[in-house]
């Protein structure tokens, strides 16, 4: 069977491709992924700027009604992992953990993936005390000494949240003036559970089966210093998740697909991308979802 178009990613840009396509008849697949369905706002807390949800609304409870409106439409949701992709011709080639998927038109809404701070023991201290997700792992920290890397707003929104749990949260930040919007870093900095480190970077991890310290060093004088802390939460961006494309697409020097913008059209013809994965820039769950509306316009035009 042919199919006219398959979703990868599920993420506001993925759900926003499928309801487009859906209500335009072209019963589209999805394939939602395993571990990461929903993409990055699984892990979110409360969204507070998604027009529409005046008082706000939990990441993933935003997730389930994007997908329930995909679903309403038709959209065919499959709860796997694509692991190959062959996109040249006009028909392309999509092989999941289950199922191989043949279609006239791709839309790629990937988005992207935590950044590590490349230390050694990072791996090895993952789920022994470092952590990438506040929401998926806070609780595990109460009364707690907890760090945070990073400076921009997904490390203050994790900090944030992890004054529900921590004794003290140590926002630790390479320069000395936070990179978030201004209305969450006003509301970081006047919490008293925070305590900020500014121009300080991790150059160790210790401990002995689990994480006990960190080593700081300022990023000014040099010197270095001990603290201690049972958690380190890492949230200094993403990358995008363009591993699975093996080369086939022409990509940015930072590893995001190129598209011939305004539209979402990639260096192959019938291949589409949205979302997190083009976008280095705004990352935002509403210009996520924008950027999948243009995709499903584009296919429809490409498929005529
Ligand atoms: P950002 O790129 O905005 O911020 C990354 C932060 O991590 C910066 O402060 C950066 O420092 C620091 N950093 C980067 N690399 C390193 C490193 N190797 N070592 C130490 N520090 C490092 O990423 P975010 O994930 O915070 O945000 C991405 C986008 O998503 C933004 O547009 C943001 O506004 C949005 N967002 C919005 C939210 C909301 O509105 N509720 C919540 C979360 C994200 P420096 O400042 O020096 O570059």
């Amino acid at each position: 069977m042919i199919h006219d178009v398959v979703i990868v990613g599920s993420g506001p840009a993925g759900w926003t491709a499928a309801i487009y396509t859906a209500r335009a008849g072209l019963k589209p697949i999805l394939l939602a992924g395993t571990m990461d369905a929903g993409g990055a706002l699984m892990t979110t807390t409360e969204v507070e700027n998604f027009p529409g949800w005046p008082e706000g609304i939990m990441g993933p409870e935003l997730m389930q009604k994007f997908e329930e409106q995909a679903v309403r439409f038709g959209t065919d949701m499959r709860y796997e992992d694509a692991v190959e992709l062959k996109l040249d011709g006009d028909i392309k080639e999509i092989r999941t953990d289950q199922d191989t998927y043949r279609t006239r038109a791709v839309i790629l809404a990937v988005g992207s993936e935590y950044k590590k701070l490349g230390l050694e023991g990072e791996e090895l201290f993952t789920g022994k005390g470092v952590s990438y997700c506040a929401t998926c792992d806070g609780f595990f920290f109460k009364d707690r000494e907890i760090a945070v890397i990073g400076g921009g707003d997904s490390a203050v929104t994790e900090a944030l949240f992890l004054t529900r749990f921590g004794s003290t949260v140590h926002v630790i930040h390479r320069r000395d003036e936070l990179r978030a919007s201004q209305i969450m870093a006003d509301r970081l900095l006047a919490n008293d559970k925070v305590t900020m480190h500014w121009n300080s970077v991790v150059e160790k991890i210790n401990g002995e089966g689990k994480l006990e310290s960190l080593t700081l060093r300022d990023t000014q004088t040099g010197e270095t210093r001990d603290l201690p802390v049972s958690g380190m939460f890492v949230a200094i961006g993403h990358e995008p998740r363009t591993k699975i494309l093996d080369g086939a697409l022409e990509l940015d020097d930072a590893g995001y697909i190129v598209v011939s913008e305004p539209s979402t059209a990639t260096s192959i013809p019938g291949v589409f991308a949205c979302g997190d994965v083009v976008d280095s820039y705004y990352q935002q769950a509403i210009t996520a979802a924008g950027s999948g509306a243009k995709a499903a316009l584009d296919v429809e035009a490409y498929l005529g």
